[in-house]
């Protein structure tokens, strides 16, 4: 499922959801830490802004899961993130999903990807519980 984040990036000028029609909307945005391009046609983005219309006004009034400063993006979390987190979304500050990121690139390398799928996400889960701790007593430190 890692993988198939990354290879979004595309190089093409298809649209990366149907890939048939020519993409006119180049859409970047924070997944849960993982950057994501799309390339989207003018009925895709459509229907990728509806989908994702559900995080958009909330990100208002949302504050970083971590700090608790304004956030400046959102992601859903995935069923694992939400057995350690308790919560739909995931809402972080710049400095908190930069941290979050370079740390979760860090600790992902180390899950061999020859276990199998459950066992996996058995890894992933502990990896964002230690993140999440590291991340938080991150955001403390630099607010004292
Ligand atoms: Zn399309
Ligand atoms: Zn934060």
């Amino acid at each position: 499922m890692m993988e198939s984040q990354r290879e979004l990036g595309g190089s093409g000028h298809a649209c990366s959801r149907c890939l048939k029609e020519q993409a006119t909307h180049h859409i970047c945005h924070f997944n849960d830490g993982m950057k994501e391009h799309l390339e989207l046609c003018d009925e895709c983005a459509k229907k990728w802004n509806k989908s994702n219309a559900i995080s958009i006004p909330d990100l208002r009034d949302a504050t970083c899961y971590y700090c608790g400063a304004p956030a400046v993006s959102g992601g859903i979390n995935q069923v694992w993130e939400k057995k350690v987190r308790g919560v739909d979304f995931h809402f972080t500050c710049m400095p908190c999903i930069e941290n979050y990121s370079r740390l979760f690139l860090k600790r992902i390398e180390t899950i061999s990807a020859d276990l199998p799928p459950e066992s996996q996400i058995e890894e992933i889960s502990k990896v964002i519980e230690v993140i999440d701790k590291e991340v938080r007593s991150m955001a403390a430190r630099l607010k004292n």
